[in-house]
């Protein structure tokens, strides 16, 4: 037998050993996890949607009408109504001639990548990229350039040096999933301008948040022209499940014929898709909820800074809080009724272990002053200020 037990015992051994814990609730600012309720700090449901009466109605009509199962992929069973809905709005909504919709953010990046480029081309990856990137990167076979985070010198550097590749694809998170700190996409579009790049952005962290109508940052920095490939997902801020790459219209059919983790899946429930339909629409109604949150996030960041802690270069609503004891912290915050997740490598690089805090828009002032008060009591505590 594979010595599968011994491999798990050094997991647990570097206390590096992942569990799952029951949770009895929705993903609302309060769940009831492994038997207790907590107030939750580490959702990306960040605009409470996921919740939201209204998207479970539309939910439910849908599968009144379509039923549960979609019983085979969208090329071979027939494609539900409600997908061409959902993706002209998505084309609508971020700005560009088509969109097209794949299970998840995970299956979006391994199909999209896979199908860009291939062992004549070379690929430029921030660092701190998702890891739905370096497996879609994995996959392509392509030539593989990682440069430091941000470091548009590095990036430059390795630009210079790749024009024997017939294709280069830069490709970046918008706002960093573990560090919530934003690329620099001005820079990176001159870069491709100069170089003859093309870009592919990962919004899984900005959609619905951030530019006027929440379609993300490359709506904030102005650049939807210059950015070929955005991609994002549903199941953050928008609260429910799939993903998105919007793109001209023949990159749209160009991956309908060419992207594997598209062509050789079920495709998804009609309950998520009129969920999505829904979400979208409320995303653009409703701009309060967007600024609600990030001015979550800007009280909840700098009261942590106040405290004296690290929460890196964070913009947004993902807020890090970098210290040895984070295992430790997570646990005294969960007796402490608050549900915060450490995080350890390799998710995050060694010795940068965390809390990852994430804040809702649905979170109250009061809420939030408690959580800052059992932070700064733990932190006291650990000696961590
Ligand atoms: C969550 C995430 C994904 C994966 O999306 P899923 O829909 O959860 O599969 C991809 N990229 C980034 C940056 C993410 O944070």
């Amino acid at each position: 037998m594979f010595n599968l037990k011994e491999e798990l015992g050094n997991l647990e051994n570097k206390g590096l050993k992942r569990r799952l814990l029951p949770l009895e609730t929705s993903q609302g600012e309060e769940i009831v996890i492994a038997g207790k309720k907590c107030l939750n700090l580490c959702s990306n449901n960040y605009l409470g949607l996921a919740n939201d009466l209204r998207l479970e109605e539309a939910a439910i009509a849908a599968i009144k009408e379509y039923g549960i199962g979609s019983g085979a992929s969208r090329l071979v069973s027939g494609n539900v109504r409600l997908y061409e809905k959902l993706e002209s709005d998505l084309a609508h909504f971020k700005g560009s001639e088509a969109s097209l919709v794949f299970n998840s953010g995970y299956s979006a990046n391994l199909g999209i990548i896979s199908s860009l480029v291939n062992e004549k081309d070379i690929i430029f990856s921030d660092k701190l990229n998702h890891a739905s990137i370096i497996d879609g990167i994995i996959l392509s076979r392509a030539e593989f350039r990682r440069y430091a985070h941000k470091d548009m010198e590095m990036l430059e550097a390795g630009l210079k040096g790749s024009a024997g590749f017939r294709r280069r694809l830069i490709i970046t998170d918008t706002v960093f999933s573990m560090d919530g700190d934003i690329a620099p996409l001005p820079k990176i579009a001159a870069l491709a301008k100069k170089y003859q790049a093309e870009i592919l952005v990962d919004e899984a962290h900005a959609t619905g948040i951030f530019g006027a109508t929440g379609s993300g940052m490359v709506e904030h920095f102005g650049l939807k022209a210059e950015i070929a490939f955005q991609m994002g997902t549903l199941s953050k801020a928008a609260g429910c499940f799939g993903a998105y790459i919007s793109a001209d219209k023949d990159a749209i059919d160009y991956f309908i014929n060419r992207a594997r983790s598209f062509i050789y899946t079920t495709s998804l429930p009609a309950a998520v898709l009129a969920a999505s339909i829904k979400a979208l629409e409320i995303i653009q109604a409703e701009p309060q909820r967007r600024k609600k949150l990030l001015a979550n996030a800007k009280f909840f960041r700098d009261s942590l800074k106040k405290l004296g802690l690290d929460t890196l270069d964070s913009e947004t609503q993902i807020i890090p809080v970098v210290l040895a004891e984070a295992v430790e912290f997570s646990r005294r915050l969960f007796k402490a009724g608050i549900f915060c997740s450490a995080i350890r490598p390799p998710t995050v690089p060694q010795n940068s272990s965390r809390l990852r805090i994430t804040v809702m828009a649905t979170h109250t002032g009061e809420q939030l002053e408690f959580a800052l008060e059992k932070i700064k009591e733990i932190a006291k505590e650990l000696g961590v200020i």
